[in-house]
């Protein structure tokens, strides 16, 4: 029987998202990686738990998370119906939709129909009522804007969603996006795009957008699927991502060019007082736009590791500029 951590909000730091009423934890938990049927349920558990029991009430999920798809929705579902049912109220769950999820034409994109019913889905293998944050995962631009947003606004009004997010969509979408749906009265909360010391797109218009819109920024793979840690300082660990066949992070991509920034950036990190994860994840927190980073995790001390990161001192300009000079080469 699971009892949570009595001092879990006590080391924890919480910023409020944009111009909203909520806040989240500086460091949230994305169950992309290693939280499917694939992997042993236990060390999935451990995770979740210890990352609650550590402060971090936000966890990220999608319809296709898995492998299986959807199995890391069901692995949350039977944690949250064995060990947190009755922390639900402390806790944030997100799901999206927008990538192939089932067979035919509306497994996937961002129409109404494939919306509103990948939501139920979710709802379903999770085992809840609603969602707190509810996404288009991608962008469609097949399906008119108006159809997609007008699944977002009815997630919220039929009560399967509170809040409302857009992750990879580009700045002037987002903004159409955002405006859509204030003039339906639904204020778009979040926006979850990929950023972090290597990948520098949200800075060409898209971070200006949201502190404009007072809508709140969440980073994914903040940490470059772990290139931005000290996991490959030694060579590539056969427990890896990059070891693990994955395609979305191959032991190609860890050229010596790399592993000699990474060593660059591993220097700054330790003259902060930092492990390189917690520094990655602190520049994300330069900007007053982010309000929490999603991090992926393959064990519970790494996920111990990152918790920690607000705890440094802010950036000097002479480190950041470094920063930028290491990974411009
Ligand atoms: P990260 O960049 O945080 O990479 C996670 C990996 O880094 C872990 O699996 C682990 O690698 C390694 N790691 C994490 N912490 C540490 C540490 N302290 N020390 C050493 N190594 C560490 O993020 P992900 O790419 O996993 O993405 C995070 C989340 O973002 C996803 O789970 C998902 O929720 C969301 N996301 C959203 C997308 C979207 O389109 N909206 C797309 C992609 C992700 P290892 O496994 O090798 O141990």
């Amino acid at each position: 029987m699971y009892t949570a951590n009595k001092q879990r909000y006590e080391t924890m730091e919480y910023k409020r998202v944009g111009k909203s009423g909520l806040k989240l934890p500086y460091v949230s938990l994305g169950l992309w990686h290693n939280f499917g049927s694939l992997f042993p349920h236990a060390n999935s558990r451990e995770m979740i738990l210890g990352a609650f029991d550590l402060g971090i009430t936000h966890f990220d999920l999608a319809n296709n998370y898995g492998p299986v798809p959807g199995s890391a929705e069901e692995t949350f579902g039977r944690v949250l119906a064995q060990d947190l049912r009755k922390y639900r109220d402390e806790i944030i769950i997100s799901t999206k939709s927008g990538y192939y999820m089932w067979e035919g034409p509306y497994g996937e994109w961002g129409s109404r129909k494939q919306m509103i019913a990948s939501l139920d889905q979710s709802l379903l293998r999770m085992g809840l009522d609603y969602v707190d944050i509810f996404y288009s995962h991608r962008p469609d631009l097949e399906t008119p804007l108006e159809e997609t947003v007008s699944a977002l606004v009815q997630a919220v009004r039929s009560g399967k969603a509170l809040y409302v997010g857009l992750s990879n969509y580009d700045a002037k979408r987002t903004k159409e996006a955002i405006d859509l749906l204030k003039a339906e009265g639904i204020h778009c909360l979040i926006h979850q795009p990929r950023y972090n010391i290597y990948d520098r797109r949200p800075e060409e218009g898209l971070y200006q957008v949201l502190e404009e819109e007072g809508v709140g920024a969440i980073p994914f793979s903040p940490l470059e699927q772990g290139l931005l840690t000290n996991r490959y300082l030694n060579g590539i660990p056969a427990d890896s991502r990059a070891a693990g066949g994955s395609i979305f992070l191959k032991s190609e991509q860890i050229t010596e060019d790399k592993l000699s920034q990474i060593r660059k950036l591993n220097d700054i990190a330790v003259q902060r007082g930092q492990t390189l994860a917690q520094m990655a994840l602190s520049w994300l927190h330069k900007s007053p736009v982010t309000a929490s980073v999603i991090i992926g995790a393959s064990r519970l001390s790494q996920i111990e590791d990152c918790a920690k990161a607000h705890q440094a001192a802010p950036f000097t300009q002479e480190e950041l500029d470094k920063i930028d000079q290491i990974v411009k080469g």
